[in-house]
């Protein structure tokens, strides 16, 4: 067995775990090896059954006295009993719906059982505990730390540890690429030992030491790729843009709305940064609804009377659109020729007629277009630029660095675009830092002031139809809500509302006086469009859609933002829905429904009540949930990190010194093939 061994000649893979694997871009040895568990169980008090309290975690072993298997004749469940005993004592164990368990295990049998210590009418008991014959050889489901993996639902916790084990000696053959003076400088244990200790610690201490490794490899690659990028970048000329005051002070003057200072500002660094022949990278950085996009805008506008042309990619299509609208708009006054390009969509400001997009990409290449807004069609297709200035990206974080690269690639003059990301991930300025190098950054804090605060309010499954009666209210003011259900599959077995379900009952009956738009990702993109479209037009008084519209969109009149299951989603992640309302004059309301009666979510969707601002709101959830639940999905609006905490600032400065260590030594990384084949690695894996 090799890396690259497919994932089905592992023992006791079929096709269809091979699929499930696959969901998880697992698709060979090499992928599951670097499948990283996101937290433990933490097994590692073995007790008597005599000593077991209750409530406790703990491994017991023992030998099964009695075992039967039967099914409630009314629930229709099927339940396994077991009693298991050891020299002290004897323990009740009851396993739900597994009927197999009573076939795997038989009476004689010594097993080891991992789990909570519990109590009935008939004494103490577990309740579906891990399990395994002792005879097996070595423990992998119930003594010490075991493993939790984030998991389709079909796959078990219990199939992924067996399958793991088959890997773990591959570990063996990697050769570690960090450099030992490196290693030595920080206590980083060697890559072998901390890809086996991760996935099968002994201990807490072989945990922490194998995170900690893993962790700095996870940002020196980071950083290494940004130093490299930005080196690259410097070495480049690009071209200087001047200042045209008297047009600018026409834009803003005709603005709807009065510029905050921060914009004021921010858009002024921008400006000024771009008057060099050094490329600008910055990044713009501002929690949702403080007003980037006219900041990008100012800038867009002074490259074009530079004579430059300007490309925003945006994530999804409906942004991308959306900022086409609303640039149009904001822009109206100044002449300014607007293309929007993706997927399905080929416009041109000015150009009544229906355009091929062929037709499209031949006038952004004549130079007939000013900004060219579009998706990642924007590095797709075959479009070339007449002068392409400054690249400016929508919610960077949506992006690779390379996505990026290939943007900035696409001026196929000598000189190089100046590049403007911009973030609704409210970064504190001394992390970008260390995460970023010395890249520029401009900061908006401050909200436009004629907004008031938005009134966010848990709410349960008893007053739902009060909610109801209170967007009721509001649509018949004018106004309109967004309601987000968390999943689009009507046969979800984890009983959540479907969008589907739900849409269908929210027109039906209970909004049925009003206009009710569906919207999730399975739609064709010319029917979101559509439906975006409407909705900001005030066609559609209330939208139900599912996450598709985590970022970016901008309906000012919407004032309702309902979240069904509210506590499934991540705080930071429910932050970004909230801003999609708020963006007005008027009053704006969250409403988060949630149906759990655990305290801990509840407390957790409480945290939202306290704080309005992501950063804070993302450390909150830590304490709540494993970083790998925070951080581990695109959800957080943080750059992707599997395990290295965003808030370990030394290891960042670590990891930061050590990228430039590198560098310094050489740039071309020829000495540090492994490094270098590493990067390429991430590189196409950001590609895909
Ligand atoms: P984001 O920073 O989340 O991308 P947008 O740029 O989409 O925010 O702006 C949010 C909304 O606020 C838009 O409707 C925009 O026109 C409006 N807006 C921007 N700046 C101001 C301001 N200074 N005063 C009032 N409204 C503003
Ligand atoms: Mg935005």
């Amino acid at each position: 067995m090799d890396f690259q061994t497919p994932i089905k000649a592992l023992n006791r893979v079929g096709a269809s775990t091979a699929l499930k694997l696959a969901r998880l871009n697992i698709n060979t040895a090499g992928d599951l090896l670097w499948y990283l568990p996101y937290r433990y169980d933490d097994f590692s008090q073995q007790v008597k059954i005599a000593d077991a309290e209750l409530g406790t975690k703990v491994n017991l072993v023992g030998e099964i006295q009695l075992l039967n298997n039967k099914k409630t004749p009314r629930a229709r469940m099927n339940i396994t009993e077991a009693l298991v005993g050891d020299e002290t004592a004897m323990i009740r164990v009851i396993w739900f719906n597994q009927p197999y368990i009573s076939k795997t295990l038989a009476v004689g049998d010594r097993v080891s059982l991992a789990g909570k210590i519990e109590e009935d009418f008939a004494g103490i008991m577990m309740k579906s505990p891990n399990f395994e014959k002792i005879a097996s050889g070595q423990s992998l489901h119930t003594q010490g730390l075991v493993p939790i993996y984030g998991l389709t639902a079909e796959l078990s916790a219990k199939q992924m540890r067996f399958l793991m084990s088959q890997v773990i000696n591959l570990a063996d053959l990697i050769n570690d690429p960090l450099p030992e003076m490196i290693r030595q400088q920080y206590q980083l244990i060697g890559i072998k030992q901390a890809l086996k200790q991760i996935h099968f610690p002994k201990n807490r201490t072989e945990a922490d030491q194998a995170k900690l490794r893993l962790s700095f490899d996870e940002l020196f690659y980071l950083q290494l790729q940004a130093q490299l990028l930005r080196l690259n970048m410097a070495q480049e000329r690009a071209p200087a843009i001047n200042f045209d005051e008297s047009d600018t002070k026409a834009l803003v003057a005709g603005l709807p709305f009065k510029l905050t200072d921060d914009q004021r500002r921010s858009a002024w660094e921008i400006i000024q940064a771009m008057a060099h022949t050094k490329p600008m990278i910055r990044l713009l950085e501002g929690d949702v609804g403080t007003g980037k996009t006219v900041v990008a805008l100012l800038a867009m506008l002074n490259v074009t009377r530079s004579g430059g042309q300007s490309a925003l990619m945006a994530p999804t299509e409906i942004l991308a659109s959306q900022h086409f609208v609303s640039i149009g708009r904001l822009a109206s006054a100044s002449g300014l020729r607007i293309a929007l390009l993706t997927r399905t969509r080929h416009q041109l400001t000015g150009v009544e007629t229906k355009l091929s997009k062929s037709k499209l990409i031949k006038l952004i290449a004549e130079g007939s277009a000013d900004i060219i807004i579009g998706t990642h069609a924007l590095i797709q297709e075959a479009v070339a630029f007449k002068k392409l200035s400054l690249v400016v990206i929508d919610e960077q974080h949506r992006f690779g660095v390379e996505q990026r690269q290939a943007l900035v690639a696409k001026a196929q003059s000598q000189q190089t675009p100046h590049l403007l990301s911009m973030t609704a991930t409210p970064i504190p300025r001394s992390l970008a830092l260390a995460l970023y190098d010395d890249l520029d950054i401009s900061i908006i804090k401050e909200r436009p002031k004629d907004r008031p605060a938005i009134i966010t309010k848990i709410v349960d499954e008893s007053s739902r139809d009060q909610a109801y009666e209170f967007i009721r209210a509001q649509i018949l003011a004018g106004r309109q809500a967004f309601i987000i259900c968390p999943l689009i599959d009507p046969s979800d077995s984890l009983g959540v509302r479907s969008v589907t379900e739900e849409h269908e009952r929210l027109a039906n009956s209970v909004f049925r006086e009003f206009s009710v738009g569906l919207l999730h990702g399975k739609l064709k993109p010319k029917l979101k469009d559509g439906l975006m479209n409407d909705f900001a037009d005030n066609k559609i008084n209330i939208l139900v859609a599912t996450s598709v519209i985590e970022v970016g969109i901008d309906v000012p009149n919407a004032t309702i933002m309902m979240i069904e299951n509210a506590d499934r989603f991540g705080l930071a992640q429910l932050h970004q829905y909230r801003g999609r309302v708020g963006r007005g004059l008027a009053q704006s309301y969250c409403f988060l429904l949630t149906d759990s009666i655990e305290d801990k979510s509840r407390q957790r969707l409480e945290v939202l009540l306290r704080f309005d601002n992501g950063f804070d709101l993302a450390k909150e959830d830590l304490t709540f949930r494993g970083p790998g639940e925070v951080y581990g999905k695109l959800q957080s609006g943080f750059p992707e990190l599997k395990i290295a905490s965003l808030f370990d600032f030394a290891l960042m400065k670590q990891a930061k010194d050590s990228a430039k260590l590198i560098i310094s030594e050489d740039q071309s990384l020829a000495k540090y093939p492994l490094i270098k084949a590493k990067l390429g690695v991430l590189e196409k894996a950001h590609l895909e």
